[in-house]
């Protein structure tokens, strides 16, 4: 195969021969391989010390990950090919486990295709590259989505703020097909919700809490829930779903909100939910001035820990956001909460959850532990793909 090959500093192959796939660039042996040879993205071959290589991947030299192995071996290039392979081993999984084809198709590393996210929504995909190795192969990518889901369109939903650790722009747009009139539709345990895949949040739905939501069929019938930091409604409508006699779904974002309004109606929700557009902070404030309780309260917010130097920062936030949910718990109350930080661990917010509690003199017992669904696999060897964490909890009175 015809690529530069990269070569890595003497021992520095370890890791990557026990499954990782990033290089790091104080790894690379840059008297042999100067980085600054390469373009951003360029495709390479990983060498280690002895001239043996690893795979084939690619090259970022303004990275601090400076390359990420897509391939063991170099039988195969970096090519359409490769990646219809891919797209065919990542589809086996969901179709295994799925009844429709509405999941997150490749979940980047996790996945062998760093860098890479495509969610599906029946015949319409979504595709996010985050990496410039992933961005230079949109087209092959493009041309591999075609042949192995036949979509009616693709997005490219190229506007994650990481973009900027690989000086990538930030930009959303339709790669194939056409723009129609019809909102894109994703469907959930029955349910229809309506999502955007140009102005909505990450790549329009979140996949990830779909088995998590599972768990409110035990929890709700006949129950007042409360959906904080909703979105367009996902845990909510189950909610209405599984019998809640009254669902509240708050977030701050007036499309989220306006969406949620379409997504009672399309599923004949308009006599049990309702959604309000406010800060969650204050709303669960103003709720707990009036004595509001609920039986069921479910907090699912976005990162609070970006960075890991926000973590101090972040965990008095969770743990205030816990404390704001719980007063407004009935007495025999459950409360669903989460985290989708990757530099929050489990056990401190759990520990958040249990220091609220005690201040609040009540008693909180866990009954199951939350993480992110299959469609979005954790790959033993890079910790950074766990990232979903969350309990459901019963909490009593001391
Ligand atoms: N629970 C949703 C996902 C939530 S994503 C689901 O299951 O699909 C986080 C949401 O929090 C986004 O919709 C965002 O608009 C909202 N949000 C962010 N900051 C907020 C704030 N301070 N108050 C209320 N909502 C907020």
């Amino acid at each position: 195969m015809q690529v530069p090959a990269l070569y890595l500093k003497r021992g520095e192959d370890t890791r990557l021969r026990a499954g990782h796939l990033w290089v790091f660039s104080n790894e690379v042996d840059v008297a042999r391989s100067p980085l600054s040879a390469f373009e951003p993205g360029q495709v390479c071959a990983i060498v280690d010390s002895r001239d043996k290589p690893i795979g084939v991947g690619y090259v970022n030299p303004n990275s601090l990950i400076c390359a990420r192995l897509v391939n063991r071996g170099l039988e195969h290039a970096l090519d359409k090919s490769l990646l219809v392979h891919k797209l065919n081993v990542a589809l086996a999984l969901r179709e295994r486990i799925f009844d429709e084809p509405y999941y997150r198709l490749v979940f980047g590393e996790s996945d062998g295709l760093p860098g890479l996210t495509i969610d599906r929504f029946g015949d319409v995909v979504v595709a996010q590259a985050t990496t410039a190795g992933m961005e230079r192969l949109k087209d092959a990518i493009g041309d591999a989505i075609a042949k192995v889901l036949k979509p009616r369109q693709l997005w490219w939903k190229n506007d994650a703020s990481i973009r900027a650790m690989e000086n990538l722009p930030e930009y959303a747009e339709l790669g194939a097909g056409e723009r129609s009139n019809e909102p894109m539709i994703v469907r959930e345990a029955g349910l229809e919700f309506e999502c955007d895949p140009l102005a909505g949040q990450k790549t329009g739905w979140f996949y990830d809490q779909r088995g998590n939501r599972d768990h409110l069929q035990h929890l709700v019938k006949g129950k007042r829930v409360l959906d904080v930091f909703s979105y367009l409604g996902g845990w909510g409508l189950r909610a209405a779903a599984c019998g809640a006699s009254e669902v509240v779904c708050v977030d701050a974002s007036q499309p989220a909100v306006e969406a949620i309004g379409r997504n009672i109606a399309r599923n004949g929700f308009a006599d049990r939910v309702t959604a309000v557009r406010a800060d969650a902070f204050d709303h669960l404030k103003a709720l707990r001035e009036q004595r509001e309780h609920f039986d069921v309260v479910i907090l699912d917010p976005p990162a609070f820990v970006k960075r890991k130097k926000d973590l101090a920062e972040g965990r008095v936030a969770y743990r205030r956001l816990n404390e704001l949910g719980m007063q407004v718990l009935a007495r025999d109350g459950i409360l669903i909460t989460c985290s989708c930080s990757y530099h929050m661990p489990r056990s401190v917010l759990l520990d958040g959850v249990q220091q609220a509690a005690r201040h609040l003199d009540r008693q909180a017992q866990l009954l199951w532990h939350l993480q992110q669904g299959p469609d979005h696999p954790i790959h033993p060897a890079i910790a950074e793909t766990e990232y979903l964490k969350g309990f459901v909890l019963r909490v009593l009175p001391a």
